[in-house]
């Protein structure tokens, strides 16, 4: 054959660990090319050899339609003078001193694998565990880099003959796939009963009554446990939030298929996609009417969160004959997910009725990603399983920092290289699980990315958690205002490189002139800010008290506005927080926006008690009309006045 040409092409991106190799020689060996594709610490690098016009070809299907978990983020190509080789091949890694990022965010079972799984015929038939090149754990069992079998929880298991075969066949879709396996070799499932001892009989079935029963059962999953119970059950709900302690913060649901989320909420078509592919996050959508759920799932909003069943072993408890199923992070109150099976055993102790469990352990917990179905595109607002450890490429050198987050909604980041790697969210850091929670997920980040932090960055709030722990870690710090911090990170995330301005609408954030901001227009880039425009400081009666109670903040604003207190204002303290408001006494100011929708929440009757965070807006949410007549603003030097909108 007759060679007119060679090229090698460098392919950057999330390239590892995805059956990018097995791709690039199916496309080749199918197009007639020959040549051989490697991994190296930068991500691909392919040789192809043959006429011109079908290497072209070759370069266009490789952009078109990679690897369904593959992001290419450059190809670099350059002329080779042509080779003779005998076929396409697969060249082993070679190892090297800084290990590579390959390490994928873990992914929802596939179409391929759902076909298997409920094919009697195939040897995985109803097999819990059932994963391939493109999908199941990655992220959730990876203990070491690189990303290969002994390196991952799943070196507790040997891999049996035909597992090996397909593992090791360029040809199959499982080659590569560090955790396959099949109901000879791998995990398998167990039900424990409320004391946690083992019994006998099929864990599905069993679990599956208990459900059907009313009970409330821990089901261990890709990045944890979940508690689990029937939605379309009052009782049953009532006594999940009984048992864990969870008054009226909505739960979110699984069901099994699109067209049944469908029933449940409005999805914009984006939002399909999202819910059925890799990442199958919880989605907040409106809620239709009726939904055939039971109130107490999410009594104060209109918003219902849904997610589809993510892994073959919820497929299956689904395939029983489930219809909708709570499905909450198994934790108590705010502590972090739990994720190995003594560990739920005991802190799930009182809770669940029943575990259904297996012996695969995860190793990085992770909660379930929630994404705000915002009409064209998503709105993440946390971030965790199906997206961590994916890293932020920015325009400068971010290696060796170490972010330690806020106080609320906790999620660290590492920066290597140019790369941000946020870790997984960890939530409120108000108990110690939650501190430990932190040290493992910064650990296991500087772990798996090789980074020694040179320079850590933390919050402007001397109280935060975060703040002293940074503090205790012995690095020189950076502290940084957290609305500017807010901002910025969307500047990252969109790749923006100018002056900008942002808009911060926030509940509590330390300001410079240590009042609380929250409600901020600045104009500023990465290395600074000012201040352009904010709301109106109104006072901030019992400081973290007014926060929980917007009856205090309702009172402010009327005092603020040169009000009387409103007669239905009845609170006991009411009085008391007037007095206050009149006096010289120091008290908090903020401009905080979550503050106004707190008073204007209590104002207007719907919620004078915040139960828990965001309740007063999500009930104002929840009682609005759309209208296109507005309140009147006044700005008066930098300062948006908030007296005359609440007269
Ligand atoms: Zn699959
Ligand atoms: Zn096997």
């Amino acid at each position: 054959m007759s060679l007119s040409r060679g090229k090698a092409i460098r392919v950057d991106g999330i390239v590892q660990g995805v059956g990018f190799r097995p791709f690039v020689y199916g496309l080749a060996t199918r197009l007639g090319l020959v040549g051989d594709v490697r991994n190296d610490t930068r991500g691909v690098l392919i040789r192809v050899f043959g006429p011109t016009s079908i290497i072209d070809n070759f370069i266009d299907q490789l952009q078109s339609d990679p690897p369904p978990l593959a992001e290419i983020d450059d190809l670099a190509m350059e002329d080779l003078p042509a080779e003779d080789h005998d076929g396409f091949v697969i060249v082993e890694s070679q190892t090297d001193s800084r290990p590579t990022v390959g390490v994928t965010p873990d992914a929802a079972t596939c179409d391929d694998c759902l076909r298997e799984l409920l094919d009697e015929q195939d040897r995985r038939y109803r097999y819990p565990f059932i994963n391939c090149t493109h999908c199941g754990p990655r992220y959730s069992i990876i203990e070491q880099v690189p990303y290969d079998r002994p390196n991952t929880t799943m070196r507790d298991f040997g891999m049996c003959d035909r597992c090996r075969a397909e593992y090791t066949d360029p040809g199959d879709r499982r080659y590569h796939a560090q955790p396959v396996c099949c109901p000879a070799c791998g995990p398998r499932l167990a039900w424990l009963d409320e004391s946690g001892r083992a019994v006998e009989g099929d864990p599905l079935v069993l679990a599956t009554e208990a459900l059907q029963a009313g009970r409330v059962v821990a089901i261990k999953g890709l990045g944890g446990f979940h508690l689990a119970c029937d939605a379309t059950r009052p009782e049953a709900v009532a006594r999940l939030r009984r048992r864990k302690l969870r008054e009226e913060k909505p739960l979110a649901v699984m069901v099994r298929d699109i067209a049944h989320a469908g029933r449940l909420v409005e999805l914009p078509p984006y939002a399909e996609k999202l819910l059925g592919g890799p990442v199958a996050p919880i989605v907040l959508a409106p809620r239709k009417h009726p939904t055939g759920l039971a109130p107490e799932v999410a009594p104060v909003n209109e918003m219902l969160g849904v997610m589809l069943a993510y892994t073959p072993l919820h497929v299956l408890l689904f395939e029983q004959g489930l219809d909708v199923l709570v499905m909450t992070s198994a934790n108590r109150s705010d502590e972090p997910i739990v994720i190995d099976n003594d560990e739920a055993r005991q802190r799930l102790a009182g809770i669940a009725e029943g575990y259904l469990v297996h012996n695969r352990r995860i190793n990085v917990r992770l909660d379930d990603s929630v994404v705000l179905a915002t009409p064209r595109v998503p709105t993440v607002i946390r971030r965790a399983r199906g997206y961590a450890p994916g890293g932020i490429e920015v325009d400068r050198r971010v290696d060796g920092i170490l972010a330690f987050g806020p106080q609320m909604k906790n999620t660290p980041a590492v920066g290597r290289g140019t790369r941000i790697y946020p870790g997984q969210h960890i939530g409120d850091l108000e108990n110690t699980l939650a501190v430990s929670m932190f040290h493992e997920v910064v650990d296991h980040l500087q772990h798996i990315l090789d980074v020694h932090p040179t320079l850590g960055a933390c919050d402007l709030h001397p109280d935060y958690t975060s703040t002293r722990l940074a503090e205790r870690s012995g690095l020189p710090l950076v502290r940084v205002q957290h609305h500017h911090a807010h901002v910025v990170s969307v500047m990252a995330e969109k790749q923006l490189d100018r002056r900008c301005i942002g808009v911060a609408l926030d509940g509590t954030g330390w300001g410079d002139d240590g009042a609380i901001w929250g409600g901020e227009v600045f104009s500023f880039d990465a290395a600074g800010y000012r201040r352009v425009l904010h709301l109106e400081y109104v006072k901030l009666p019992g400081g973290d008290r007014a926060i929980r109670q917007p009856w205090r903040t309702a009172l402010a604003h009327l005092h603020h506005a040169g009000l009387h207190p409103s007669p239905f204002m009845d609170h006991d303290g009411a009085e008391t927080v007037w007095q206050l408001l009149d006096s010289s006494i120091d008290q908090p100011q903020t401009s905080s926006m979550g503050r106004l929708f707190d008073a204007v929440a209590s104002l207007c009757g719907v919620c004078h008690e915040n139960t828990f965070e965001g309740k007063a807006a999500m009930s104002l949410e929840g009682a609005l009309e759309t209208t296109t007549r507005h309140y009147p603003v006044e700005i008066d030097d930098g300062v948006i006045k908030v007296g005359p909108m609440i007269a």
